[in-house]
This record gives C-alpha cells, structure tokens and sequence, in this order.
C-alpha cells in the first residue's frame, strides 16, 4: 500500500468512527492472538473464515467494514475496472444503522466523488430520508449493489453482479439493518433474487437476511415519473412503522 492508499484508508476508517491507530506493539499484536475483547480499542484483525459471521473477529461494525473495504482494495475483479471507473464506491453512513439503503451502480457524480448517491437522484433520495422520514442522512446506511460506474450508465451485467454483490452481502451482514429499502427494479431484483419488475415487487414487506426489505421505485425513477413519489411515501410509511417496531 502506497502512502496515498494508506491516507485514503485511514480517511476512510474515521468516517466510519475508527477511534485510532497505535503504535504500542501490544496493540498490533492483538490481531495475531485470537478475539480481541470487546472494550479494546479496534484493531483490524484476521477476517473470518467461510460461514462465519464477518463481524465475529472485529470489535465492532465500523471495523468490519473497513475490514471488507481494505479486502476489495483496488479491484480488478470485473471488467469494470478497465472501462473508465475512477474509483470504487464502497457505501456512506452509520455502520449501526437501523436502515439501509441499496441502489444500483454509481453514475457519474458518485464516480467522482466516491460517494453513493449524490447526484440529482441522490438528492431527492436525501430528501426522502430527511425530509419524508425525518431521519439524517448521515445516521442510515447508502450502498450498491455494484461498486463501480458501469459505462456511459449502462446496466450491470450479470458477470459484474455475481462479483460485486458478495461485497453487498457482507456489508448486510455486518450492518444488521432492520429494514432494508431496495431502490428501483434492478437492486430489489437481485437482492430477491427474481426477475420480477419493481412495479409488481413494490407494496409487500420481504424478510431478507434477517431485515425485513421494501422494495420502491429508484429515485432517478422518480424524477422522470413524479406522480410515483406517492407511491413512495407509501413504502415510506411502512418504512417508519417497522422502524418503530420490536421485530
Ligand atoms: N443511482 C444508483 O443506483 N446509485 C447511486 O449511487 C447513484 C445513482
């Protein structure tokens, strides 16, 4: 890892709450020496093996995802990183969100910036969350399915899906949301795993992954079609409801 790599990383960890790094060799030694216990300081340690919770080796969340962050590095998985990504946009927020958000791919603006959407789409999806739910943007969590912009915004293809959305899935896993709102046909097909449209999708509560999952229509939807956003305060709604709710 060159220097800027390694500032991006640590930039990138204290936006997730990272408290610090040290230097003490009892400290670095930790990751070598099994579970770290719960009130130390994190360290990035060993990721968990097939089958085991990502989280079960990390002190919390934050960590977890840097831990997922660090392992995608700069991806040449897929032939997206040949086809003009700048860069990767891993997901924004509070890595203990109640509620996730997960959209498609990254289009211009957030290939720009590294931050899921931001854009024109993005900022109605802000409005949704602050001014509809009346919850700060920056206490859920926003990510993708696919981690970088696919050319001239073109659909992913399944290839790129089946590589990228492992990643989404331990992001779920680690995260725990209690509700997940899948934005538009593409997200809350391939997180259901259907080909049905969004349109038929819409108006159920699925349980997904131990979250209970609204599917809507994507905000860039919504600015072509504004008579739908009726349809989304509806989810919304139910978003609020399961939100407040024990289950
Ligand atoms: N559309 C998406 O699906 N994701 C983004 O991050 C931006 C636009």
């Amino acid at each position: 890892m060159d220097r800027d790599q390694l500032t991006e990383h640590l930039k990138f960890a204290a936006e997730l709450g990272v408290a610090g790094l040290s230097r003490d060799p009892a400290w670095r030694a930790r990751g070598s020496t099994g579970s770290p216990r719960a009130d130390e300081p994190g360290a990035l340690v060993p990721g968990p093996s097939k089958g085991e919770h990502p989280a079960a080796f990390h002190t919390s969340q934050a960590e977890a995802l840097v831990a997922v962050r660090t392992g995608i590095g700069d991806c040449t998985r897929c032939k997206l990183h040949a086809q003009g990504r700048r860069q990767i946009v891993f997901g924004v927020g509070n890595p203990n969100a109640d509620l996730m958000f997960v959209g498609e791919a990254p289009g211009a603006d957030e290939d720009i910036q590294g931050i899921p959407f931001v854009g024109r789409a993005g900022q109605l999806l802000t409005d949704i969350i602050e001014k509809g739910l009346q919850i700060p943007r920056k206490d859920v969590y926003i990510a993708n399915v696919i981690k970088c912009r696919p050319p001239g915004n073109r659909n992913p293809e399944q290839d790129e899906v089946e590589t990228c959305e492992p990643f989404l899935f331990q992001q779920i896993d680690i995260i725990q949301p209690k509700v997940i709102v899948a934005l538009g046909t593409f997200a809350a097909r391939t997180l259901l795993r259907t080909l049905d449209p969004i349109s038929r999708l819409r108006g159920r509560t699925y349980d997904y992954r131990g979250a209970k999952l609204i599917p809507t229509f994507h905000p860039a939807y919504l600015l072509r079609n504004p008579s739908s956003k009726r349809d989304v305060w509806e989810d919304m709604k139910v978003v609020r409801k399961l939100l407040k709710s024990e289950v």
